[in-house]
């Protein structure tokens, strides 16, 4: 597969390319295969359940063609995936789609575990060791740092923003050891990213080492996100009638969003035949892209701070892959868009306890608000005349081509499920008075030791903290 740049589509690169330079240094653009191949038709037609590490396999196959040989990706796909998303039913046309059962328990896992074979793989005899360095507003810098831990030839950085994140999750960042360190910076997620923009924009830290990426702006982390939608909307496609009662449903994927990466695969395994009729992009105050959607207008911002605060990204990197892959009607067609602020992530999750006995995540409640508006009436309501004034919390005015299968009944909802709810068990206790149930391999994290190296918010700081310890 060739892989073209969201700034310059005369660039063309391998997949190897794209994945060890994490996006493209010349023109700040990001790395996007210039076509998305089907998905093979016998797994899409199929009525029998796939298997998820099938799924994996068949859709990754395309996109690494040449350059990985099959028996060296299904052992990757087999590493990377002891674990699955699991889809469980909440009511009679909505389902949880479970992404947090991997080691760091949240969706990241299914991305990061990916990329850090195939980097490793592809580093593999170079003799020299890759560079990984990573902003993270939360989950991302625990499941690299997870994935790439004691991986040979690789060293890792993680940045995040001191005293943004939760315990556990400060836990699971700050106590690698080895090859994997945090630095926590007195600074925003967003000043974060900044300082490892640029970091990659600087030649002499370029020329001294080798240095990648891995945050969601990485191919290699996209592609893989892309699984799911495709395992979940066919596991739902033939099952639908058995769990709901409706025939041949028009499937809609919920999906809490900050950077867009996930929305952004969702997009991928859509174009490659997952059957999937819409997505509802949901976002908590950081509401740069249903801004846009409502306007017109992109403009980035800084981030504020939220209750789900993987998703407090003022400037999604992942909207420029968006609008390199469709206009701003077609995504007005495609999206419903919604925002809440921290009164509605609490209300999520109280009205998703109360309402179905499922205890959902800040993140996750964000997806179950919004679904709740379009299952609701929402659109019918727009279409009736209400104005809705996009400065508030919910719906934007564009109604979607496919919210006609909401009142037909014929729309069956996924929500995506994106962290395990025990990561923010303070913020779900708050909302439903009980805490959630903590898994083994997150209590056990919180016995270890912390590690995170303080630093101010500073690129000269962070510039010569890299040239002597790296
Ligand atoms: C990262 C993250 C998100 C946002 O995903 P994007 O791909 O950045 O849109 C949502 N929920 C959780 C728990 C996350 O860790």
């Amino acid at each position: 597969m060739i892989y073209t740049d969201t700034r310059d589509s005369s660039v063309k690169v391998d997949f190897k390319t794209a994945v060890v330079n994490g996006m493209n240094s010349k023109t700040g653009g990001l790395y996007i295969p210039v076509e998305f191949p089907r998905m093979n038709e016998e797994i899409l037609n199929s009525n029998v359940e796939p298997s998820f590490r099938k799924v994996a396999f068949e859709m990754a196959k395309p996109f690494v063609d040449g350059e990985i040989p099959d028996a060296d990706l299904e052992a990757i796909i087999a590493d990377a995936y002891p674990f699955s998303p699991e889809l469980a039913q909440i009511d009679k046309n909505t389902f949880i789609l479970e992404l947090f059962h991997g080691p760091t328990c949240a969706f990241k896992d299914f991305g990061a575990r990916f990329m850090a074979r195939v980097m490793s793989y592809f580093n593999r005899g170079s003799g020299e060791n890759l560079h990984i360095l990573v902003a993270t507003s939360g989950d991302t810098g625990s499941a690299v740092g997870s994935a790439f831990h004691n991986v040979e030839g690789i060293d890792v950085t993680i940045l995040y923003p001191e005293g943004k994140i939760s315990k556990i999750q400060e836990k699971q960042l700050s106590t690698f050891t080895g090859n994997v360190r945090a630095i926590k910076i007195n600074g925003t997620f967003d000043d974060c990213q900044k300082l490892v923009k640029t970091a990659f924009t600087d030649e002499q830290l370029r020329n001294k080492f080798k240095l990648s990426s891995a945050n969601s702006i990485n191919i290699s982390r996209l592609l893989p996100q892309g699984f799911y939608y495709m395992y979940s909307s066919l596991v739902l496609k033939n099952s639908s009638f058995a769990k709901t009662g409706i025939d041949n449903p028009a499937i809609i994927m919920t999906v809490p969003s900050g950077n867009f990466g996930n929305l952004t695969s969702g997009l991928i395994a859509q174009k490659m035949g997952a059957p999937i009729a819409g997505f509802v992009a949901a976002t908590n105050s950081n509401r740069t892209i249903p801004d846009w959607i409502a306007t017109g207008k992109y403009e980035a911002r800084p981030s504020v701070e939220t209750l789900a605060n993987a998703m407090d990204v003022g400037a999604p990197s992942n909207y420029e892959r968006i609008a390199a892959m469709y206009s701003l009607d077609e995504v007005k067609k495609m999206f419903g868009s919604y925002w809440t602020d921290n009164a509605g992530i609490t209300e999520g999750i109280k009205e998703c306890h109360a309402n179905t006995g499922y205890t959902i995540d800040p993140h996750g409640a964000v997806g179950y608000k919004a679904w709740q508006a379009v299952k609701n009436g929402g659109f019918d309501k727009i279409n009736a005349g209400e104005k809705n004034d996009y400065t508030k919390p919910g719906l934007t005015a564009n109604v979607p081509e496919w919210a006609g299968t909401v009142a037909d009944k014929k729309a069956v909802g996924i929500i995506l499920e994106t962290a395990d709810p025990a990561k923010f068990g303070s913020i779900v206790k708050d909302a439903i008075g009980t805490d959630p149930v903590i898994p083994e391999r997150l209590q056990k994290v919180m016995m270890l030791e912390d590690r995170a190296i303080p630093m101010e918010n500073d690129y000269e700081t962070f510039k010569k903290w890299l040239m002597e310890n790296l």
